[in-house]
């Protein structure tokens, strides 16, 4: 037993799944914020949940041969990233291990890992910026961060992983609230009018979206807020007031009206055109995701005659893409708007043999019958199900790519699998620098 606010003198050994030190002392764990694998540390007890300790440096004694001066100055405050004080070259080792120690621990499986796929610059890369509006202490007001498991706001002047085009557009809105006194909304007294900033930017075209998330619907002042704003921050091509008046950790709220513009904005991935709306899933890393998309159809080797599954499928964009190589497509997504996006993604590119269905992947494939020859599946951080698995196992599906963002539930799901399919490739992809997400594609081949 540990004591809240004690000090305590530990080794670091290993990192936790969410990129945190993990510290034993006797039977207790640690979990530290920012301590790296083999520095030693004075660590304060700040809390405990379940039987989990959580801590912070007090002061460091040995340092990781890995920890660099971070360029981000309040990346040990700020909820956002885990690593910006570990070098790239540290980052992926951890990525790598991550991955490997998954499948050994979880599937009791000794494989090969890729190299992780890297990339050259690893800052600036996210294409969605969401911040918080409030108050500091002198009731200036601020964008920023969370804090750690907090609704405390961390004022951010520069974002080492949004885009930067952000950074002038949020100074230029805090600035504009307060010379038109639109008020930050306070989540305590319930009162005030904007709760969260999204900027979604377009890479390769030049498309900003803006959206306000406010509490009232036409909020006061808004037509000259919005002109001021569209006047000094001209890349901005449209925004979107998006209105959430509930009690809620959700940022976004159901109702959207477009205040200029045309109310989304289009990105391409390997050559495709997509439409990207206030609350559309789209991949946040755009050098990234076509990296992964790349290697995921390599994997499947598809040929022109065969019928791909695309499960789990989002706004369609890796099958619509897949959809040259092979005869058919059929794309699964649960989520209706995604759905629905992928429909219209798919005749905006004159793209006839892709087939959209609004089902959950399991119930699908066990109803259809169709005869897949290969499935790309691509299922949130919970991985799929047994009865998705099984459909598979029993439709002899040939060849498999699984595409997963949480390591854990990836090995459960292939270690399943790995009596009826051999493993041809494991490689993680690093879609998320800075922060200790990984994401992984598998190949897998039906055994003979
Ligand atoms: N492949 C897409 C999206 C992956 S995110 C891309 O690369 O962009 C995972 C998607 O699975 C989400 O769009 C989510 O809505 C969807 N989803 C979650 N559970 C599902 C289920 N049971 N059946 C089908 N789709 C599901």
């Amino acid at each position: 037993m540990l004591k809240i606010n004690s000090i305590v003198h530990g080794v670091c050994k290993d990192l936790s799944s969410e990129g945190k030190g993990v510290v034993k002392i006797n039977d207790d764990v640690i979990f530290c914020n920012g301590l790296f694998i083999d520095e030693e540390a004075d660590i304060l007890i700040e809390y405990q949940r379940s039987k989990v300790y959580y801590g912070k440096i007090k002061k460091l004694y040995k340092l990781s041969k890995y920890r660099i001066q971070p360029k981000c100055k309040i990346c040990t405050s700020c909820g956002g990233c885990q690593f910006q004080q570990l070098s790239y070259e540290g980052q992926i080792e951890y990525k790598y291990n991550r991955v490997k120690q998954a499948f050994k621990r979880i599937a009791h499986l000794d494989v090969k890992i890729d190299d992780v796929i890297k990339m050259d610059d690893p800052y600036f890369y996210r294409n969605k910026a969401q911040m918080p509006i409030g108050y500091d202490k002198y009731k200036n007001i601020i964008y920023g961060m969370f804090k750690e498991k907090t609704h405390q706001i961390i004022p951010v002047d520069v974002c080492y992983i949004e885009n930067q085009k952000t950074e002038k557009i949020f100074k230029t809105i805090t600035y504009l609230m307060e010379k038109h006194h639109i008020l930050p909304y306070d989540e305590d007294k319930k009162e005030g009018i904007i709760r969260h900033v999204l900027i979604r930017t377009s890479y390769h075209f030049n498309e900003i979206m803006v959206v306000l998330v406010s509490n009232v619907l036409n909020f006061k002042g808004q037509r000259n807020f919005i002109n001021e704003l569209i006047k000094l921050c001209p890349d901005i091509t449209t925004i979107v007031e998006n209105i959430n008046s509930r009690t809620t950790n959700v940022i976004l709220g159901e109702k959207e009206k477009t205040l200029y513009g045309k109310g989304y904005i289009k990105d391409t991935i390997c050559g495709l055109t997509f439409k990207i709306s206030a609350s559309s899933f789209f991949q946040i890393n755009p050098i990234q995701v076509e990296k992964l998309y790349k290697k995921a159809l390599d994997l499947l080797e598809l040929s022109p005659n065969c019928t791909l599954l695309d499960a789990y499928s989002g706004v369609g964009t890796i099958g619509l893409i897949a959809s040259k190589k092979c005869q058919n497509v059929i794309s699964v997504e649960l989520n209706k708007n995604a759905y629905l996006d992928g429909i219209k993604n798919a005749k905006n590119n004159n793209i006839s043999n892709v087939y959209f269905v609004n089902d959950d992947a399991s119930d699908y494939i066990n109803k259809s019958d169709i005869s897949f020859d290969a499935v790309i599946m691509d299922p949130p951080r919970k991985g799929s199900d047994e009865k998705f698995l099984n459909a598979l196992i029993n439709n002899k599906v040939k060849k498999i790519c699984y595409i997963s963002c949480n390591p854990e539930t990836l090995a459960r799901d292939v270690s399943y699998l790995s009596k009826y399919y051999k493993i041809t490739n494991i490689t993680p992809v690093d879609m998320f620098p800075m922060t200790s997400h990984v994401e992984t594609i598998v190949g897998l081949f039906l055994k003979k």
